[in-house]
């Protein structure tokens, strides 16, 4: 399942290839995928020019020279590609093709149709419902040590769940978190509250492990934007993640596995401790 680095990858394709371009014909291959294709997807897009293509949380907002932006969202196996335009019939599991004005066709893929194409008037986007319920960006100034510990003291949970609540912060899904747990010395299950303390550590950590698989990306970028071929998802380097019996790196002990709402979270015992020393707030 892409993650946040996977869609920052795509994004970063597309913004390449696509701003300036004209959308000279849109056709749908079937009427939805998770949801309905908006009405009129072809008569609003046709003729519209790509400007920006920017990412909230894991949804790509392809901005154009017309009232309305494309909101897509790859599911589980959605992807984007931008190619030479073919003809004849679409391969098993395109979805839509844009055509745009310099020979080229934007294809959307996705054999399971957990994915998401819909337009939404630009100037609805800013309280459009799928957008206002999301925490900041990972990456971006709002995730302050300061939000982090004000956000975990309300927190009674485990972190590691609490870190891939959307609310709380977006993109920081499965493996990025057990990731950056590790990294911190956090065992996943520690209560959030009593990681209030050592919020800094996780925004550095959490910040670190993404921006590290963004990059790892970045390689792919070309191929992705050009072939048919492979979509640009990539494998990093992980410490623990998938990792359960196989030796820790940094102390051999055997990384374990457990668990927690449904989702397997990876953690080594030795390096990853429960006990984190409470967080007492200044009184003024
Ligand atoms: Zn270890």
């Amino acid at each position: 399942m892409p993650e946040l680095p996977e869609v920052e990858t795509v994004r970063r394709g597309l913004q390449m290839t696509l701003p300036g371009r004209r959308i000279q014909q849109v056709e749908l291959f079937r009427t939805d995928l998770r949801v309905p294709f908006s009405e009129g997807m072809a008569p609003r897009l046709e003729g519209r020019r790509f400007t920006e293509i920017v990412r909230r949380s894991k949804y790509l907002l392809m901005h154009t020279d017309g009232p309305d932006v494309i909101l897509a969202h790859l599911g589980m196996t959605g992807t984007f590609l931008v190619r030479p335009l073919s003809n004849g019939a679409p391969q098993k599991h395109t979805h839509l093709r844009l055509v745009l004005d310099d020979g080229q066709e934007v294809i959307y893929h996705d054999p399971r149709r957990f994915g998401l194409i819909i337009l939404v008037p630009a100037t609805e986007l800013p309280a459009h419902a799928l957008l206002t319920v999301l925490g900041p960006e990972p990456l971006e100034e709002g995730f302050t040590p300061d939000y982090l510990a004000e956000q975990l003291m309300r927190r009674k949970g485990p972190i590691k769940p609490a870190l891939m609540d959307a609310a709380l912060v977006v993109g920081v899904g499965n493996i990025y978190a057990s990731e950056a747990l590790f990294r911190a010395g956090i065992h996943p299950a520690t209560p959030a509250h009593h990681c209030a303390a050592r919020a800094g550590a996780l925004v550095t950590h959490i910040r670190a492990v993404l921006t590290e698989a963004i990059a790892s990306g970045g390689s792919t970028l070309r191929d992705y934007a050009t072939s048919e071929g492979s979509p640009g998802y990539f494998q990093h380097h992980f410490s623990v993640y998938g990792k359960a019996g196989n030796p820790c790196e940094k102390c051999h002990s055997a990384v374990e596995k457990i668990v927690q709402a449904g989702r397997s979270s990876f953690f080594c015992p030795q390096c990853q401790s429960l006990k984190v020393k409470k967080f007492h707030r200044k009184k003024r």
